[in-house]
């Protein structure tokens, strides 16, 4: 299987899927993501790249993650079979591995000095520094002071893998002002620095590039499964912040009509709580953010608004472009879990099964165990399990007071 496969149609060469996506951002840097845009042209087609990224992926990813069957939670259910695509299990713990890995390549490869990219939560800022250990190329995070002192664990990782974290104290602290922050730094240097998009979002070509790196889910997920069971799934699901675990896992699956995908945002408190929420399909209108256009959830002010999921890998107020093309061409249906359907679904999957997952992935739990009663038992559902959830577990513990 070749590392990156061909995707003609979309987007087109000004990065568009429909009316989503393109490079809206000033001139200077238009020049420059059209030179990335070119050298990833370039890269992706040699067969050394194809060949490296293979090996790394076989190597030091552990790909291709298994499916398992989650018989023990189907049958308790008692409806459809359950089936789980175990991106938990890659190193370092998700699916972000696969495109940072695909992101430094193409640092080295077009003589990049330096990687620089923002965090939430941490987890983009662990996989990154990762690749970039691997890679050997020096990496600047960006991170909210607030951030920090919440996210421990992932704060030392960073730290240990050698990158150079910068504490963001201005305004809130937290992610929005680390973009801030860490786009500022690179605006300094753009010829010298690559900036790591952390999921398919931002200006043409990241929303394709990760899109990209990311499809060995889906391309490893449709073979595996044909092969077990002599048949495709009937529904294939993922949860949903700017859209990169989904978007990898769906992307083999667009031609096959008969397979229903489903995209899972957090609804977080409720979506009648604007703030409360980061449902930006659901609730969100068309609209501009991060150098693209893609639906936005935007405040009175027609501000960027405030967002909330008890998974923080998923609280942004936009989404990835394709993401807002397939949803107004009806391809992909977009519905939501709240934080209290993903937390007891959090619990179930660990008690059931025996496998603790991201919070982010949780949310795509929820949904396959809420529809699953209403299938029959020769239906499958196929769950992208994009993360496993060692981060959350103190958390968690916490507020159910365990
Ligand atoms: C970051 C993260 C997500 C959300 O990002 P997408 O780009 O929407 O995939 C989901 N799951 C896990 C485990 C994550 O770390």
């Amino acid at each position: 299987m070749p590392a990156i496969p061909s995707f003609a149609a979309m987007p087109d060469e000004n990065g568009f899927f429909g009316a989503y996506g393109g490079q809206f951002v000033p001139p200077h840097l238009k020049q420059i993501m059209d030179g990335i845009n070119a050298a990833y042209d370039e890269i992706r087609q040699r067969e050394d790249f194809q060949q490296e990224l293979a090996s790394l992926f076989a190597d030091y990813v552990g790909r291709p993650s298994p499916i398992f069957h989650a018989r023990r939670l189907s049958e308790q259910l008692g409806g459809a079979q359950i089936h789980l695509k175990r991106e938990d299990l890659n190193h370092t713990g998700a699916h972000k591995i696969n495109h940072c890995l695909g992101e430094a390549l193409l640092a080295r490869f077009m003589g990049k000095k330096r990687v620089i990219a923002e965090t939430g939560a941490g987890q983009h800022g662990v996989a990154l520094a990762t690749a970039c250990a691997l890679v050997g190329i020096p990496c600047e995070i960006h991170m909210g002071q607030v951030d920090i002192e919440k996210e421990h664990p992932n704060v030392t990782k960073m730290k240990i893998l050698g990158c150079k974290l910068v504490a963001v104290t201005r305004g809130a602290a937290t992610l929005k002002e680390a973009v801030d922050s860490a786009f500022e730094e690179y605006l300094k240097d753009p010829e010298g620095t690559i900036y790591a998009i952390g999921s398919v979002v931002g200006p043409h070509p990241f929303p394709r590039m990760v899109r990209d790196f990311q499809s060995i889910i889906g391309r490893e997920a449709r073979a595996q499964f044909q092969q077990k069971h002599q048949r495709l799934p009937d529904y294939v699901t993922a949860c949903v912040g700017g859209g990169s675990n989904a978007i990898g896992m769906f992307t083999a699956f667009l031609e096959d009509e008969a397979v229903h995908l489903v995209g899972v945002e957090p609804a977080g408190e409720g979506l009648e709580k604007p703030g409360r929420h980061s449902a930006t399909l659901s609730k969100g209108h068309p609209g501009q953010l991060h150098g693209m256009a893609c639906y936005v959830l935007e405040d009175a002010q027609g501000q960027p608004a405030a967002v909330h999921s008890i998974a923080s890998g998923l609280d942004y107020p936009g989404v990835g472009p394709q993401h807002s093309y397939l949803k107004d061409t009806g391809r992909v249906q977009y519905d939501v879990a709240s934080d209290a359907e993903t937390l007891d679904a959090f619990i179930t999957l660990s008690r059931v099964e025996g496998i603790i997952p991201a919070l982010e992935s949780a949310h795509a739990v929820a949904w396959a165990i809420r529809t699953a009663p209403t299938l029959s038992a020769n239906q499958h559902i196929l769950v992208n399990l994009s993360g496993r959830g060692d981060k959350d577990a103190d958390y968690v513990a916490a507020r159910l007071g365990l």
